[in-house]
């Protein structure tokens, strides 16, 4: 009899995990908590239940890389998006689902398969050994015995309760004629480490400007749930520390000591704003300690007064919610693998990434790796050319385990592609690029696999 691979929660990570390897025709166990501890977030007892709205945003395959991930996961025979398709909602190139619908079919049809046996109760603690191959896809709502477990079992530094996340930026985005290349006072042993953050110069107008701007904004307020958690420190959003004085940000993450910019050399910065590499790649940049809950409209307004970033892409912005989340770059292998205990893999929003569709993305992953694993296939994860892979190479590897925030799939993600003779290609030509060569490299991957 072949053993069964436990998962933990039956989120959209866990059900999209559990489809995929019972569709390989090995049995699984879902523990899923609900209904004997209930979150504050869910409303029904169903798997794969969408907590807040009912979008599975674009579904435009060859221009925008969360309906590309859509694309792979179609061609992957995901529950997911079966369902999601099944119970669409007119949306125009996003794809909306009738939410009660949707988790409901999803519920029944893992529930009737042979192969599935639910559980309904609470796991306090990271299985077992003798469990075999396991998933943990606890969500960002994870209980807290659990949480706390992965705490004592990791380190106190790999598991964050808040997602406190400073915007960021496309790199090709970023003005350098105004921008410049340079760590502070020249810090570092390589010509890289020297050179490894952009800063963005401010004189006292522009910079006096910019904190009115800041402080006059709109913001988001915190959920009553969330209200009763303090800040972390070294995490106040930009306008709370602006609140407390005129000067605290030119004191904290504003600061202009230490930098000469090559474009004015003579002229001394009132004050600099500092963005680090988000990834190995190069492609997206962080603005570094301006973690916000300006509204949305507000960032990309108020943060475009910030010279050099006048016309700023933002591959996301900021925000600060509760949300619990491990450093996977720290802690999981190129497999998902907790590295301290390699029987256990985690998917969905816990590993960092944010969304359904990226989180029940990850869910597909898992089920097949573990899979393959368990079936003594020895595969490696998608390249990441493709959504799937740029997603897992960003929370395994890619990423910086010192600022790792939870990440949306996004082309910055990807290696860029190549340009054409006679120069750069115009964007919708690049995206193209993106996702032909993606669609590519994930059908060979699924056909090797
Ligand atoms: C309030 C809120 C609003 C959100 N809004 C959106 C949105 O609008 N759009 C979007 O794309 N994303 C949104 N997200 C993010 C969203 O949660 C994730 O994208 C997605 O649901 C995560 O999938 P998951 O499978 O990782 O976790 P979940 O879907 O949350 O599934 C985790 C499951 O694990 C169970 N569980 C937890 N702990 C245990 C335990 N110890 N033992 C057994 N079972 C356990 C839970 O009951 C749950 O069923 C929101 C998140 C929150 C918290």
């Amino acid at each position: 009899m072949i053993k069964p691979i436990h998962i933990v929660g039956g989120g959209m990570a866990g059900s999209e995990a559990a489809w995929q390897i019972v569709s390989a025709g090995i049995p699984v166990i879902i523990h899923e908590m609900r209904p004997s501890v209930e979150t504050f977030a869910h409303q029904t007892h169903d798997l794969a239940e969408l907590v807040c709205s009912n979008s599975f945003r674009s579904d435009d395959d060859e221009s925008n890389a969360v309906g590309l991930l859509h694309w792979e996961m179609r061609s992957a025979n995901s529950i997911i998006m079966e369902m999601g398709d099944k119970h669409a909602l007119p949306a125009g190139s996003a794809l909306a689902v009738d939410r009660e619908a949707f988790s409901a079919s999803v519920t029944k049809k893992i529930t009737n398969h042979p192969l599935v046996t639910i559980d309904r109760s609470e796991i306090h603690n990271l299985p077992p050994e003798n469990w075999g191959h396991t998933i943990i896809a606890t969500g960002p709502l994870t209980s807290k015995s659990l949480a706390n477990d992965i705490l004592e079992n990791t380190d106190q530094k790999s598991l964050a309760f808040f997602d406190a996340i400073a915007p960021i930026v496309f790199a090709d985005s970023i003005d350098m004629s105004k921008a410049w290349m340079q760590s502070r006072y020249d810090k570092g042993e390589t010509d890289e480490e020297r050179t490894a953050y952009l800063n963005c110069p401010m004189d006292k107008e522009t910079y006096d400007n910019f904190i009115d701007a800041l402080l006059d904004s709109e913001k988001t307020e915190f959920k009553d749930w969330e209200k009763d958690t303090p800040y972390f420190d070294g995490c106040l959003p930009i306008e709370v520390m602006a609140e407390r004085g005129k000067e605290t940000l030119r004191w904290g993450p504003m600061k202009p000591v230490g930098l000469t910019n090559p474009h004015q050399p003579t002229i001394k910065a009132h004050a600099v704003v500092q963005l680090r590499r988000d990834n190995a790649l190069g492609t997206l940049f962080n603005i570094v300690g301006f973690q916000t809950k300006m509204k949305y409209s507000e960032q990309t307004r108020v943060l475009s007064m910030i010279p050099g970033l006048e016309n700023a892409k933002f591959a996301r912005l900021g925000g600060i919610h509760r949300n619990t989340f491990i450093n996977s770059p720290l802690l999981l292998d190129d497999q998902m693998r907790l590295k301290t205990r390699p029987n256990i893999r985690f998917a969905g929003q816990i590993t960092g990434v944010e969304g359904y569709v990226e989180s029940a993305a990850m869910g597909l992953l898992a089920g097949r790796l573990a899979v393959a694993e368990s079936t003594g296939k020895n595969i490696k994860s998608p390249p990441n050319t493709t959504a799937m892979g740029a997603l897992i190479s960003h929370i395994t590897g890619g990423a910086d385990a010192k600022t790792f925030q939870p990440m949306n799939v996004n082309f910055g993600l990807f290696p860029p592609v190549e340009n054409v003779k006679g120069g750069r290609r115009n964007r919708k030509d690049r995206y193209k690029a993106y996702t032909d060569r993606a669609k590519n490299d994930w059908t060979s991957w699924l056909n090797n696999t």
